[in-house]
C-alpha cells in the first residue's frame, strides 16, 4: 500500500506498507497510517497471521498508523525498529504552528495488542539475508534534512535528527537489494552505509 495504486481493489493512502516474501518468509516493512493495510491484506487474500514479523523504518504516522490494526489480526507478532520511533515529532507549517507527525500509539498499548518490540540501535541480521540498517552514519554535507520536521528539545523545536530512520537490505540470489522508508537519513548516505 502507498500514495497511489495500480491495481483494482487495493486503495491508496499516503504513507507505505510493503509485504516482502523472501523464499516463503514474509515480513511487513511499514504500515501505512490506518487500518487500510489490513483491509487491502484481506482483499488480496493475504493472512497476516503468516507473517514473520514487522519491521519499521521510522516512527511518522505514515508508517506506523496502521501498526495497532495489524497486531489485531497476528496477535502476538514481534516488531523491528529503532528505539527512537516513539520520539514525539512534528511538522511545521506555514503558519509556524506545529502538527504532530510520530507514530500515534503510546507503546504499551501496542505490547498489550501483540507487539514484541526488538529496538536496537546498531545494524544486525534479522533473519538469514535480511538486515536492518542500525542507525545511518551522516557522511555528506548536502544531504541536511528537512528543517520543517522538527523535535521538541526543552522548550524549543528543533530540526529532527532521525537517528530512527533505517533502511533493510536484502541479499538475494538476484543481487543486493535496499529499500529505504522516508529516507530521511539522505539517499546518498544511505547508500555509503550499504557500501
Ligand atoms: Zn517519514
Amino acid at each position: 500500500m502507498e500514495d497511489r495504486s495500480d491495481i483494482p481493489g487495493l486503495r491508496p493512502e499516503h504513507g507505505r506498507a510493503l509485504l516482502l516474501d523472501l523464499r516463503g518468509e514474509k515480513w511487513l516493512f511499514d504500515t501505512g497510517q490506518t487500518d487500510l493495510v489490513a483491509e487491502n491484506a484481506r482483499r488480496r487474500g493475504i493472512d497476516l497471521r503468516d507473517l514473520r514479523g514487522i519491521i519499521l523504518s521510522h516512527g511518522h504516522y505514515d508508517h506506523t498508523g496502521g501498526l495497532e490494526a495489524v497486531l489485531r489480526e497476528t496477535g502476538e507478532m514481534p516488531v523491528y525498529a529503532h528505539p527512537g520511533i516513539f520520539r514525539e515529532r512534528f511538522r511545521t507549517g506555514n503558519n509556524g504552528r506545529t502538527t504532530p507527525i510520530g507514530i500515534p500509539f503510546f507503546r504499551h498499548r501496542l505490547e498489550a495488542s501483540g507487539a514484541r518490540f526488538n529496538l536496537a540501535e546498531s545494524g544486525r541480521e534479522i533473519s538469514p539475508g535480511l538486515y536492518l540498517s542500525g542507525e545511518i552514519p551522516r557522511m555528506t554535507s548536502f544531504e541536511r534534512g528537512d528543517p520543517l520536521l522538527v523535535v521538541r528539545e526543552g522548550d524549543r523545536y528543533v530540526p529532527d535528527p532521525f537517528f530512527d530512520d533505517q533502511f533493510i537490505l536484502v541479499d538475494d540470489d538476484a543481487g543486493v537489494i535496499m529499500i529505504t522508508g522516508c529516507c530521511h537519513a539522505g539517499l546518498i548516505n544511505s547508500l555509503k552505509e550499504v557500501q
